[in-house]
């Protein structure tokens, strides 16, 4: 690198860093997605988010996760030389200054020496955002829901969760089958609340990713809950049911809570052991992003054996 030249600077989620040869280590289960994301603070100020207005969290980090900063340039060769290892890249779009133009650059940039299919994730109340990333060659945006109880959304996000589901619904209308969104499971909402998005986002036939909340260093919530497993495997089950239809048989108590899915018996064995399995784009298992490497995980990143499929449907009936 020539001395005294400012390069732009990418960051790369670590174990995607790891596999382009960018960070030492292998990581124990390796990403299928490729993670790049953008630099700087975002406008927004969400409560749970590490790279929010004022959070405290370290500079490198979504999540729990560290994204080294690296060389744009080194970051793109890297990817060309080894995009075998993935099967998708995705774009995580934090709203810092110039942040359409860095996602559009990171686009054309990518196209141009991968062939892998490309998805970016960026809250937007624009359409021309989602309109000009989908033109220049995104196969998907992702526009975040993340909360799901309009009563705590102004609080927790900003703005009003009617609002930017009016806008989520308008994008998949009119570029059906290329806009999805996901939910983060554990913010405050009632089990109810998540029911009710996901049966609204379902009928419109988007995919919906669901994430656990993680408490992280620096953020307005670092000292909140995360959800508890059975919680989380409660939405898992409500999401399977929600999106094959069978959501009337799910029910409620007068706190909001599960008390009842439907399926019984024999039906519970059809379920399929993927509804425990990480839930996002095609291919995208996201090892550790909400989850310690020990221990059970909230999205399991590879398949399910008999035995832990069995311990985890047992957490829906806690
Ligand atoms: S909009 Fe996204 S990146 Fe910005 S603070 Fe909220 S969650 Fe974080």
């Amino acid at each position: 690198m020539e001395r005294g030249v400012l390069h732009p600077l990418i960051h790369v989620a670590l174990g995607t860093a790891n596999i382009l040869g960018l960070a030492e280590g292998d990581p124990r289960i390796r990403p299928g997605t490729a993670h790049f994301m953008n630099g700087g603070k975002c406008v927004y100020n969400c409560a749970y988010c590490t790279r929010a207005r004022t959070s405290q969290a370290p500079g490198e980090y979504l999540c729990r996760v560290p994204w080294p900063a690296q060389d744009e340039d080194r970051a793109y060769e890297a990817l060309a030389e080894r995009q075998d290892e993935f099967s998708r890249i995705c774009l995580q779009i934090v709203n810092s200054e110039g942040h359409i133009q860095e996602a559009s650059k990171y686009v054309e940039r990518m196209n141009d020496i991968s062939s892998l299919p490309i998805s970016v994730e960026m809250r937007t109340r624009k359409m021309e955002d989602v309109e000009t990333l989908l033109e220049i060659g995104a196969e998907y945006v992702g526009l975040p829901l993340d909360v799901a109880s309009r009563e705590i959304y102004p609080d927790l996000r900003g703005g009003s969760m009617e609002g930017d589901l009016d806008f989520l619904f308008e994008a998949s209308g009119l570029f059906e089958g290329r806009i999805g969104t996901h939910v983060i499971v554990g913010l405050g909402e009632t089990e109810k609340e998540m029911v009710e998005v996901m049966e609204q986002i379902a009928e419109r036939e988007m995919p919906i990713g669901l994430f656990a909340f993680t408490p992280c260093r620096g953020t307005r919530m670092e000292k909140s809950d995360p959800p508890s497993l059975s919680q989380y495997r409660n939405i898992q089950l409500a999401k399977y049911l929600i999106t094959s239809q069978r959501v009337e048989g799910i029910s409620f108590d007068n706190r909001g809570a599960i008390s009842s899915f439907g399926p019984e018996g024999s039906e519970l064995e059809a379920i399929p052991s993927e509804i425990f399995k990480t839930q996002g784009c095609e291919g995208c298992n996201r090892p550790y992003y909400n989850e310690r490497p020990t221990g059970r995980p909230y999205n399991y990143p590879r398949d399910l054996t008999e035995s832990e499929f069995q311990m985890e449907l047992q957490e829906t009936r806690k």
